[in-house]
Order: C-alpha cells, then structure tokens, then sequence
C-alpha cells in the first residue's frame, strides 16, 4: 500500500496510541474531580498543555483544547465576531479558505456581518496590498490560512502581519491546520497573529483533538456553554487522552522537523519534475519557497479526478481529489475555481499529500504507476 492522502488524514502512530490507551485507562478520572484520580488526570492535562506549548514557541495559558480544525475555526472566528460586535462587523478573509472557514463567514453573513473575500493569483497566493486596501474603520477580524490545503500554497502571512502592525485593534487568525510541523514556521508563526488553528489527526495524533493558540490578554466569546473548564472559554470534559496522545504525537513530528521536511521535498521535487516531463498534465503546486513540501497537485488532463483517484485505488495507492472534505459532494476545488483555472481542467485535479513517513521507493513506484495509468487514458483520449 502506498498512502500518500496525508492531508486528508494521517495514520495514528504507533507509540501515540499507546500513550492514548495507557492515558484512558490509568488516567481516567475527570481533571476537575477532586479526588487523586482527578488530580493525576489533571496533571496530565497540564503537563501535555506544557509540552505542547514549549514546542511551539507559547505559553502554556496560550493553548486551549478543542476537537480539531474545525472547531477551532468555528470558535476563533465566531468568539471574536460575536465578542467585538459593537466595534465593528467586517471581516476579511481570502477566497480559497477551508469549508470551516468559508462556511464560518456564510453564516456570520446571514447576521448581518461584511465580509471580504481576497482574490488569489493564479498560484493560489493572495496579496498583501489587496489586504491593505481591503482594511476598514469598522474591521474587527483578518483571517488568512497559513498553507491551502488542495494545492500547498504557502500565504503571505508575515507581509499581512507587518501591515497589521498598523492596526492593532483589528484581530489576526491564521489557519495553521496544513501548516504545522512542515519546517516552514519561520513563515507562519508571528508574535502579531493573535489566534492560531491546529489539527491532530494532520500530525498522528487521534482524530477529534485539536488545539488553538490565542495570544496572552486576548480573548474569545465562548461557543460551547457549560461548566467553565477551559478557564471558561471551552466548556466539556478534557479529552485527557487524546491530549497526552497529541502533546507525544507533536513532539515527535518535531523531531527533527528541518530533515523530515527536506525529506519530504525531495519526494514531491521527484514528482514535479516528472509530471513536467509528461503531455497533458498541469501542475498545480510549485517547487519555489511559497509552496510548502507535502502537497502537489496536479491533473490527468480529459480525465475526471475521482476517476484517477479510483484508478490508482485500483493499484492499492491512495490519493485524493483536490481536497477530501469536498470530494463526495462532487463539489468542484474551490481553491482552483478561485485561481481561474478553466472548470474542464479543475475537475481532473488529484492531490497527493505526503508525510514523513514516505520514502523514496514509495514515490518511484507511485511514479511507475503515474506513467501507465497516464498512457492508458492518452489512448483512450
Ligand atoms: N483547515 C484546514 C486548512 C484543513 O485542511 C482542515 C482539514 N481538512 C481543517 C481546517 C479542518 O480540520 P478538522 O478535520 O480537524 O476539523
């Protein structure tokens, strides 16, 4: 098997579920019980908050924990909309956001809140001077992602800092989902971004964990309403394992996070340069420094993605259409609807997303199989 949809989801590792099934069973109690099972879940829970911190570069009481990216977007972006409402009601976010970005400002629409959509060029990039322009009297909120999901663009978030510094009332979240652990953070993690999303299951740990930063002095209204824990701003009972299993699972992807990414470069640079070589491709993501290194999305031209997608399934190697969380809706890439690309193109898309755990042979026989099902379909075309 050749697994290479690790933007969709990655494997549990091994040592990670462990920590989570020695967590759920010997750190069971609630943290907010008092008693000595409660405590040791409690410490649990502070000493992965700790950990977690220290990787990143935050403070401990800058980390809150929820249930992944989406939540994670749903909370900062709403909790600051509804929390500055009487300062303003515009929001400017850019057009090739994730669906719990996208459909976060739908719904803020549909009370009454302005939002401004940043165009892309046509590498999926978008401007810090449309940003600029874009900015109000009554802006409460940028929200800009850090790495797109269906094609690896890296955006400009240092240059949207530097303008925002001018602006210290509007409120700064990036998207950090695709971003983290990609050996790209000196390009994404910026003392003037106020709200970080991350996501666990994009780095080994289980699904349904995630973890958002908000910068120390700011903060959020709450969307989940219940017994304060959190420092009430997230209410529910701590995923206690899921979080020990997470703060393991990110210290490992920090482990020599520089080579692992070199690694993974090598592995799409391998690809890239070989879909070059072939008729009737487009590529979609770029070897330069504004791409990150696991993501490369391309097209079979005059073959429909989820066709590719299966084909290669066929092959027991598994890839996705541009982005999993659209693809049984059948919906078209909005991320490449937003960079122009002409819809017969669009719909032949396919990404593949790597990790650190692919190695060279995988990508030669996925390069292998690339080439006969390429020529298969040139024969049929
Ligand atoms: N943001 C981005 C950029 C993503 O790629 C994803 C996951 N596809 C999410 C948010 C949502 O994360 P989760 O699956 O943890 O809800």
């Amino acid at each position: 098997m050749i697994y290479f949809d690790n933007s969709a989801t990655t494997k549990i590792d091994d040592s990670v579920l462990k920590t989570y099934n020695i967590a759920s069973q010997e750190y069971f109690g609630n943290p907010s019980s008092l008693h000595k099972l409660g405590l040791k879940a409690f410490e649990l829970l502070e000493s992965s908050r700790k950990k977690i911190a220290e990787l990143m570069g935050f403070k401990p009481h800058e980390v809150f924990f929820t249930s992944g990216g989406t939540e994670g977007n749903n909370w900062i972006i709403k909790g600051t909309a509804f929390k500055k409402r009487e300062f303003g009601k515009h929001i400017i976010t850019s057009s090739i956001e994730h669906p719990s970005v996208m459909n976060t400002m739908a719904q803020l629409e549909q009370l009454g809140y302005e939002v401004t959509y940043l165009p892309v060029d046509k590498t999926g990039h978008v401007s810090v001077d449309d940003l600029k322009n874009a900015i109000r009297d009554d802006t409460i909120l940028v929200s800009v992602m850090a790495v797109n999901n269906e094609i690896g663009s890296i955006e400009p978030i240092k240059g949207i800092a530097r303008v925002l510094d001018d602006y210290p009332s509007i409120s700064f979240h990036v998207d950090g989902t695709q971003a983290i652990g990609k050996g790209i953070e000196d390009q994404f993690i910026d003392q003037r971004v106020d709200y970080y999303t991350f996501s666990g299951h994009k780095f080994h740990a289980p699904r349904g964990i995630g973890f958002i930063y908000m910068k120390e002095g700011k903060q959020l209204e709450p969307l989940l309403a219940g017994g304060g824990q959190e420092k009430g701003q997230r209410s529910g009972t701590e995923n206690t394992p899921a979080i020990a299993a997470m703060a393991r699972a990110l210290r490992l992807l920090k482990d020599n996070e520089d080579k692992k990414a070199a690694e993974m470069l090598k592995l799409k640079t391998m690809l890239i340069n070989h879909l070059n070589s072939l008729d009737n491709t487009h590529v979609f993501s770029k070897l330069s420094d504004d791409f990150a290194p696991h993501i490369v999305c391309f097209t079979l031209d005059g073959v429909r993605g989820e066709t590719t997608v299966h084909t290669f399934e066929d092959r027991d190697i598994y890839i996705s259409t541009t982005s999993a969380c659209s693809s049984k809706k059948g919906l078209e890439s909005s991320t490449l609807k937003a960079m122009n690309t002409r819809e017969n193109i669009a719909t032949s898309a396919i990404r593949v997303s790597l990790d650190e755990n692919n190695t060279e042979a995988e990508m030669k026989e996925f390069i292998k199989n690339l080439d006969e099902i390429h020529d298969h379909f040139q024969i049929l075309n």
